[in-house]
């Protein structure tokens, strides 16, 4: 466990991630690695916040100097009010800016700049990053296991990337839902005869299985977990001669991006994967 802070004690820092919990977080490791790389006199802290105080967490950060902020779980949502004003609660901030398309079709957002209250998804776009060495032919197949706040950013993505996406979820309504929002099939029932599985599920977190049929596993297929470490997804799909990919490679990646869009200058992504081993 890292050193983790409530917000109302924030110490002196340029940049921080808020959630709850967030002292397993390996973003200050991997951000304070990334400035020690490249000679940058920042610091990078962890803040617990509870749900519901993500507004006037923003608000005091700002007051206290800090440039931007990362965001975990339960909270992208509430940033996202935060940045559009919705929960406005003081004067002394700059006007709510809009997003970008992509942030927008995502629909909740993981960095902030609070300088100029605007903020980003990078965990769509990071997600890609981290496919490009797969080179996946257009016209791949794609499950997403899961329909929750991360399953929105891949699969608001993985289309434009040329795959042919489907989704299933334990509660399958919220698989329907998510499938119509973002025009993709659904399944009852997850089986392996894809060219990609992405589980981002939590069900790795607490060590809990996911009732996939494994026949028809592909052995060139990709079966990628944003869990970080090696979750019984994995150890499953690797057993089934699938190639596998931990969530090491998206925070590395959406770290990367949420530096680069801070600060203008290239991530260090070698010394940030590094930090986080
Ligand atoms: P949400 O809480 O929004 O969604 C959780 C999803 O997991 C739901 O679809 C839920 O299904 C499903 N689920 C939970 N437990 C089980 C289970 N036992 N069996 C089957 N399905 C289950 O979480 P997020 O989408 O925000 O995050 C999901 C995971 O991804 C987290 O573990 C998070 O740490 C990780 N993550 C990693 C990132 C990285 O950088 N590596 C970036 C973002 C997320 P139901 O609807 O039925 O409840």
């Amino acid at each position: 466990m890292n050193i983790c802070y409530e917000w109302r004690d924030a110490p002196a820092a340029d940049f921080a991630v808020i959630g709850d919990p967030v002292a397993h977080s390996r973003s200050p490791q991997m951000h304070q690695a990334a400035y020690n790389a490249l000679g940058l006199p920042y610091r990078y802290v962890a803040l617990r916040v509870s749900a519901g105080k993500v507004g006037e967490t923003l608000d005091y950060l700002t007051g206290l100097g800090y440039r931007g902020v990362n965001v975990t779980v339960p909270h992208k949502q509430e940033a996202m009010d935060w940045t559009m004003g919705a929960d406005r609660l003081t004067d002394n901030v700059g006007e709510p800016r809009s997003l970008d398309p992509l942030t927008e079709k995502i629909g909740v957002v993981n960095t902030l700049n609070l300088i100029e209250r605007s903020a980003i998804n990078t965990d769509g776009p990071g997600f890609l990053d981290t496919l490009t060495p797969y080179e996946f032919a257009r016209g791949s197949t794609a499950l997403i296991l899961g329909a929750g706040g991360s399953a929105r950013a891949v699969a608001a993505v993985l289309p434009s990337a040329g795959f042919d996406v489907w989704i299933w979820n334990r509660t399958h309504s919220r698989a329907v839902a998510l499938g119509e929002e973002f025009r993709l099939g659904t399944v009852e029932t997850p089986t392996a005869n894809f060219d990609l599985i992405v589980n981002t599920t939590s069900a790795g977190l607490k060590s809990e299985s996911l009732p996939i049929d494994w026949r028809g596993a592909k052995e060139e297929g990709l079966a990628y977990d944003l869990v970080y470490g090696e979750t019984r997804f994995l150890r499953d799909a690797n057993s089934h001669g699938m190639r596998t990919l931990d969530g090491k490679a998206l925070l590395m990646s959406q770290g990367a991006r949420s530096f680069e869009w801070w600060l203008g200058i290239p991530a260090p992504r070698e010394a940030m994967l590094e930090a986080i081993q």
